[in-house]
């Protein structure tokens, strides 16, 4: 049986009746779009936040997007965020028609440089885009202070970071809006794809609710401008309705895993995660660093064990974004980042036993490199 970092098999059938009961109650209602289900989960989402509202979207890429165009974000405008990040960061603000704008990452925590935000405003920048990467949250306050200095807005990324704790604010609560993605492996995870973009301004709530619904504020009229159709489905909503109540239980899950690493490969040469300044970690991917990376994953499929890489190309060296005018070079330390981490398998249903087989694999392999 071969280990990947990802796998709900476990936590399907410990969960299987709750989760064929939502999808059930969602059939038998007679409202299968935009229903109960999707506004109980936006108001409990919200509340979990102690933010006031929340729209639940198709994905976590069009909550970028939409949260960005909520904002007034468009065409001329700049947004700055990172590189190392998951494409759809960078996808999501393409789609608005504004430009991305990178700074480079922190070498120990790998998340945003906020020491470079500064020198990256220009007069088009319109609003920050700050990653909580991997599970723990770029350091708020620089961000925070230059966006008030520069009359900016800030939206959080916050698909990887989900209850997530920064000097006691959780992720998504810091921000005029913050976009989640509920793609299955992430800490909230749906049995296919969802989003939510959550806002306390009622005139960023009101915009988002319009261009998920085509750009219609009442049903058949578009009002200020033509939208998109990027709804949360119901039957995804009541199953992360269900799983909501769950999330501080997978988070303590992971946690958990995280710290069964820290014990059984702390002595080894591997770099572990590094929790930065007042955050707390929920360890949506496990990234370790070496060398000799692609020599390790190579020898550790003999041990039946894939892992990936999150990421191997640095956006910015993407072909897609040859547009952008990043040289090779220009992002030093995400580049030699890209280079060297590698993910471990992450996920609360993983077990002691899996998982110690999988450290004592990697430890033989590190010994025999
Ligand atoms: C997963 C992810 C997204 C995109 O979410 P989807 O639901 O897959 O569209 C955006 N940003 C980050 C950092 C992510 O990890």
């Amino acid at each position: 049986m071969t280990t990947y970092v990802w796998d709900y098999a476990a936590e399907y059938e410990d969960e299987r009746d709750d989760i064929l009961d939502a999808v059930d109650q969602v059939f038998r209602s007679g409202r299968l779009v935009l229903g109960d289900s999707v506004r109980g989960f936006e108001e409990e989402f919200a509340a979990y936040h102690g933010v006031a509202h929340g729209v639940g979207v198709d994905n976590g890429t069009n909550a970028i997007k939409l949260g960005l165009q909520a904002l007034g974000v468009g065409p001329g405008d700049e947004v700055i965020t990172v590189s190392n990040t998951a494409a759809p960061t960078v996808v999501a603000i393409h789609g608005t028609g504004a430009t991305p704008v990178f700074v480079d990452i922190r070498r120990d925590d790998f998340l945003m440089d906020t020491d470079q935000l500064a020198a990256a405003i220009t007069p088009r920048t319109r609003c920050l885009l700050p990653v909580h990467l991997y599970g723990q949250c770029v350091d708020m306050a620089p961000v925070e202070r230059l966006a008030a200095q520069h009359g900016l807005t800030i939206l959080e990324d916050c698909a990887q970071s989900h209850g997530a704790r920064h000097h006691g604010r959780l992720a998504g609560s810091m921000g005029n809006a913050a976009a989640f993605s509920f793609y299955p492996t992430k800490v909230l995870g749906a049995y296919g794809d969802g989003g939510a973009t959550i806002t306390s301004d009622p005139e960023v709530e009101e915009n988002l609710r319009r261009l998920r619904y085509y750009g219609m504020k009442d049903r058949y009229y578009v009002t200020r401008m033509p939208g998109h159709n990027s709804r949360l489905d119901e039957v995804q909503a009541e199953i992360l309705r269900r799983k909501l109540g769950r999330l501080d239980q997978y988070i303590a899950g992971r946690r958990a895993v995280a710290e069964r690493y820290a014990e059984g490969l702390g002595d080894t040469d591997l770099v572990l995660p590094r929790l930065a300044e007042g955050n707390d970690h929920v360890y949506y991917v496990y990234v370790a660093r070496h060398p000799r990376r692609d020599d390790i994953l190579e020898r550790l499929k003999a041990y039946g064990i894939e892992l990936n890489i999150s990421y191997p190309w640095p956006v910015h060296t993407q072909a897609g974004f040859a547009d952008l005018g990043y040289a090779q070079g220009s992002l030093p330390v995400t580049e030699e980042l890209a280079g060297e981490i590698f993910s471990l398998p992450m996920y609360p249903s993983l077990t002691p036993e899996r998982q110690d087989k999988v450290i004592s694999a990697v430890r033989e392999v590190l010994r025999t490199l």
